[in-house]
């Protein structure tokens, strides 16, 4: 398995983990861009927001609901956080494997 998230995601490279499910693993981001910066990532490796599938509605949809989950959690809910999908080069897409960024914990 090459893929460095789903290396990530069967605990075979070690990351700081906030949340874990049988669908989801979150984790924070090695080089955090602000005082909280999460990666929330699908198991199932899927290559980028361009490579989804209309059948991946149910997935993305409780994506982006962990991501609120989380964001609660954190105590950053009400104060605000950025969410990020990069897909793809030019939006400096450097892990191919499905993640959304949570940022915030201060004012960006
Ligand atoms: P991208 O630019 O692909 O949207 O974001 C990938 C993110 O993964 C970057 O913010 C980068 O810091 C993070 N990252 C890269 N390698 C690792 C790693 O080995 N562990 C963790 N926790 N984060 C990583
Ligand atoms: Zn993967």
């Amino acid at each position: 398995m090459s893929c460095l998230f789903c290396q990530i995601a069967a605990h075979e490279i070690h990351s700081k983990i906030k949340y874990e499910d049988d669908d989801f693993i979150a984790f924070d981001d090695i080089h955090p861009k602000a005082k909280i910066h999460i990666l929330l990532i699908p198991k199932k490796h899927i290559h980028s927001v361009a490579a989804l599938e209309d059948s991946d509605v149910n997935l993305v949809g409780k994506l982006i609901l962990k991501a609120r989950d989380i964001a609660k959690e954190q105590g950053i809910d009400l104060s605000g956080f950025r969410l990020v999908f990069n897909s793809g080069p030019d939006a400096g897409q450097i892990v191919d494997h499905l993640h959304l960024h949570i940022i915030g914990g201060e004012k960006l």
